[in-house]
């Protein structure tokens, strides 16, 4: 089928363009999108693809248009989250932790099908598609059933972002570092998945501090209660769990340091490959480095949880979102890059 989709090719800007979308296969689906994060691994994809065109997006939400014939759990016309791809079989993926998958970085990443094949072309010639599972930076995206979780009539630029980010930010908190109210908790970075963790973990009565050298990042969570500093340089109080989303050599070393005996630090930001740890002090304290993949979660599960925390009014997740046309791409992570923006949310339908 005929879609408008946003083609980028490496630093340039993204251009919109008519594609074409393949059918559904049987246990597929295609999504008319409504809204669609922008992530930071769209922004290090499109870098690392270079001049290959490419449409990305890996946050979409939309309603169900078409069904393959084995595409159970879904009907027509209902509004989900398509969250990241899993295969459904493999043992981390049974075991309910889908972000390890087996087959994560294919379903993810190759820009096709886990069969080779493409799902996206635009003037006849294949693109880089299938991103996540689906390139929802598109008017339709296409997508496996598995990765569809239905939300009911939940706000489409709030939920978006449950796909991926505020999935990574809270499953960190609720499934990874768990910290109990009266603990302190360090949130190192104040995107939208710092951002996320720290509301979270704030609305389970934990104690929260928040490094972020943006000053227009630090608001947000201060309003909710938390401790914002600028720079892991200042005096800080020693915490029992930490929380790096930079990837940082010197954010993740300052932060063990930070950390009390036994204390966890998790990390949901890539940097570099290799950083120098004191491993006497980790033996010694008892303390543990955990990574950490889309927090964790089974999306079918954390999603809906959140939508509710969302509804009970414990977590302003709308409080983060700001909305674009999907023509203004480029506006919008200028403006995230700014911290103007805490969680850009594109809207292909506008
Ligand atoms: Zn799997
Ligand atoms: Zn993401």
């Amino acid at each position: 089928m005929r879609i408008t989709a946003l083609l980028s090719r490496g630093s340039a800007a993204g251009e919109l363009v008519d594609a074409e979308l393949d059918d559904p296969r049987p246990d597929e689906v295609t999504v008319r999108i409504e809204a669609v994060g922008v992530c930071h691994t769209d922004l290090l994809t499109r870098k690392k693809l270079g001049e290959q065109p490419a449409v990305l997006g890996h946050e979409g939400c939309g309603t169900v248009e078409r069904l393959g014939p084995a595409a159970d759990g879904l009907t027509l016309g209902e509004r989900v989250v398509i969250s990241f791809a899993s295969c459904g079989g493999c043992a981390q993926c049974r075991a309910g932790l889908p972000g390890y998958c087996a087959w994560a970085a294919a379903l993810n990443g190759s820009g096709r099908r886990l069969d080779g094949s493409p799902t996206l072309r635009v003037g006849d010639e294949p693109v880089f598609g299938a991103f996540f599972g689906q390139s929802s930076f598109a008017t339709v995206a296409l997508t496996d059933a598995r990765s569809c979780v239905p939300v009911g009539d939940a706000p489409p630029e709030v939920a978006a972002p449950l796909g991926c980010g505020f999935l990574t930010g809270a499953g960190a908190v609720l499934n990874v570092l768990r910290p109990l109210p009266g603990d302190r908790l360090l949130v190192i970075g104040a995107g939208g998945v710092g951002a996320v963790a720290a509301l979270t973990a704030l609305s389970e009565g934990v104690e929260v501090v928040v490094v972020e050298p943006v000053a227009a990042r630090r608001a947000l969570p201060a309003q909710y209660g938390a401790t914002t500093v600028g720079s892991l340089k200042e005096p800080m109080p020693t915490v029992t769990h930490a929380l790096d989303t930079t990837g940082r050599a010197e954010s993740i070393t300052r932060a063990l340091t930070l950390l009390q005996p036994s204390g966890v630090l998790a990390l949901v930001g890539l940097g570099p490959a290799e950083v120098a740890l004191d491993v006497r002090s980790l033996m010694l304290r008892g303390l543990q480095v955990r990574g950490c993949v889309e927090g964790d979660a089974e999306p079918s599960a954390l999603i809906p949880e959140l939508i509710q925390r969302f509804r009970r009014g414990l977590l302003p997740l709308d409080r983060l979102v700001t909305t674009y046309a999907l023509a203004d791409f480029d506006r919008a992570v200028a403006d995230q890059q700014a911290g103007r923006t805490l969680k850009p949310v594109l809207l292909p339908g506008t």
